[in-house]
């Protein structure tokens, strides 16, 4: 196997640091890394290294396997009652006419849109707002439950959840089964952005805090449900809270192992309250996914949002221990956009997405949100690529 290859040679290099080899041999041996050797990995760890490493891993897991799905998104809203700083989503209330607020009615007929098309997600998630409460959401989900079965919905963040459980005087437990029996599937990963209270306290002071995030996909997980996790980086955290981030993460998928995705948000500053914070290079992304496929030895999956690195990047990301880098997302969405990603309207078609898959040597997997595969595009031609055997003559009388 090549990436062994690549691991073994990279183990007899002499110019290699003691403390790099160290770890270099528990990747090679299936071992998990302390948190010190993750922020030595930040701290020392050249692109080139990781990605020996962080490849290894993903080709261990999943060969050239790579996912992605098909999938549209609801934003109920872009007002908040929250001030992120790093957000460039939201409008506060007080600036109400600049923002949106779909009715139930509203949203459901973006649902019915997608009815002809072969989508089996949809990705619900939005500002947070006193009228889109327990009631509100229970109907929302039962209602494209009744439509249209087979649709997975995954829905919400804890930040969305403490917010109305909280409104509705309930606790997590009780409020994650009644989601869950109005038709909810799915939890995304959102709302996590850094956990440590240093920098959470900084950026998203008043939305729940990481206990509370994490009960939640805990409460999630014991009713036999599936969930991923996300984090913010390239701001003002310093390398171990990242380290910190995925331990805490780590913990709880031990515990659990509810968690299918890790998915690394790149900090965008454009219009936001932390436009002066530069972002950080392409090369800091790729080493922050291969750090996270390292370290986060008990998730399945970690994702590159396409639409959020850029498609080059994600095509990149593929040799950095990534395997999945999301849906079709037709355009759905204005989280990335918004925030100052290169894809203003963010949207690929399935051939375009397995064609960027295949540039870079990999396998392209259609899968539904909880990873079973619906297509597999390795050998598949779409239509207009199928030269016809014989052309047919007209028939002359
Ligand atoms: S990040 Fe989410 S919770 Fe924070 S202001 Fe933006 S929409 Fe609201």
């Amino acid at each position: 196997m090549e990436t062994e290859n690549n691991l073994l040679l990279l183990l007899q290099n002499p110019d290699l640091p003691a403390d790099l080899k160290h770890i270099a041999e528990k990747v090679l041996h299936a071992e998990r890394i302390t948190f010190d050797e993750g922020v030595l990995l930040f701290e020392k760890g050249e692109l080139g290294y990781l990605g020996v490493l962080a490849n290894y891993i993903r080709e261990k897991r999943h060969g050239n396997k790579t996912y992605f799905n098909r999938n549209f998104h609801i934003e109920p809203t872009n007002l908040c009652v929250y001030d992120c700083k790093f957000c460039s989503y939201s409008v506060l209330i007080k600036q109400r006419s600049e923002g949106w607020e779909y009715t139930m009615d509203e949203m459901f007929d973006i649902v019915k849109k997608y009815d002809n098309e072969p989508v089996t997600e949809v990705h619900i998630v939005g500002g947070v707002l006193p009228q889109y409460d327990v009631a509100f959401y229970s109907e929302l989900f039962s209602r494209i439950r009744a439509h249209r079965p087979e649709l997975h919905i995954k829905a919400l963040t804890p930040v969305e959840y403490h917010y109305i459980f909280k409104k509705a005087k309930i606790d997590y437990a009780t409020g994650m089964r009644l989601m869950y029996d109005a038709g909810l599937q799915s939890i995304p990963g959102g709302g996590a952005e850094i956990f440590h209270p240093e920098i959470r306290e900084q950026i998203a002071k008043d939305k729940c805090n990481a206990e509370q995030w994490l009960a939640i996909h805990e409460e999630w997980h014991k009713l036999g449900a599936r969930s991923n996790a996300t984090m913010l980086y390239g701001h003002i955290e310093k390398f171990w809270h990242r380290v910190d981030h995925m331990e805490r993460l780590r913990a709880l998928q031990d515990k659990t192992g509810g968690f299918q995705t890790f998915i690394p948000l790149k900090f965008r500053n454009q219009d936001n309250q932390m436009s002066h914070v530069p972002e950080v290079s392409v090369i800091e992304d790729l080493r922050n996914y291969a750090i996270s496929r390292i370290y986060l030895d008990n998730f399945d999956h970690i994702k590159a949002y396409w639409a959020m690195i850029s498609r080059t990047t994600a095509q990149l990301s593929l040799n950095f221990g990534v395997d999945d880098i999301d849906g079709t997302l037709d355009d759905t969405t204005k989280i990335y956009s918004m925030a100052g990603a290169e894809e203003q309207h963010p949207s690929m078609s399935t051939k375009q997405l397995v064609e960027l898959i295949k540039q870079v040597g990999r396998q392209p997997i259609e899968r539904d949100t909880l990873y079973n595969v619906v297509t597999d595009y390795t050998d598949f031609k779409f239509p207009d690529e199928v030269k016809p055997s014989y052309y047919k003559l007209p028939v002359i009388n």
